[in-house]
């Protein structure tokens, strides 16, 4: 599904976008994209990419980093969910993720998904962004 995409390298915050929006492609309502990676490593303006891929336009994506989820009225619809200050996975399962996921319209977009190891399905889609120096980004997929 991303074997052609897939790792890909980025030397700008722009060809992270781009890649979101291409990454955006290859997802559909019920996919659960886990966002690993360090603080700073660019996960979310990937997500802003997966946003401007669903809607065609700018889309204001921020970091749930308060309020750990935010939901975008894409299409489809994209939640967006910042683990980073949950405590533990009671703490992330009461946010209703399991809901999201178990409905299926959105595609649901996890940053720190170690958090809770437990709330993804086993066909969920494992990213990892790793910072490579610089303005420098490389996306690849785990296991
Ligand atoms: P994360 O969500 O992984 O903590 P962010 O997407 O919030 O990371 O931030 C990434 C930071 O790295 C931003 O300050 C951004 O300007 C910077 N940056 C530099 N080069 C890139 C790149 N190629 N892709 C994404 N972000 C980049
Ligand atoms: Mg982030």
């Amino acid at each position: 599904m991303t074997d052609d995409l897939l790792p890909a390298e980025t030397d700008s915050v722009d060809a992270t976008r781009a890649l979101g929006r291409a990454l955006a492609l290859r997802l559909a309502p019920g996919s659960v994209v886990a966002l690993h990676g360090d603080l700073g490593a660019g996960k979310t303006h990937l997500v802003k990419g997966i946003a401007e891929g669903f809607g065609g336009r700018t889309v204001d994506v921020t970091s749930p980093t308060f309020t750990l989820v935010h939901e975008y009225a894409t299409e489809p619809p994209l939640v967006h969910a910042d683990l980073y200050r949950v405590e533990d996975e009671a703490e992330a399962g009461a946010l209703g993720l399991d809901e999201w996921i178990a409905a299926g319209d959105a595609v649901v977009v996890v940053e720190w998904p170690d958090r809770a190891p437990g709330l993804w399905p086993a066909d969920t889609l494992h990213l990892h962004v790793a910072h490579l120096g610089g303005d420098r980004r490389r996306l690849s997929r785990l296991p």
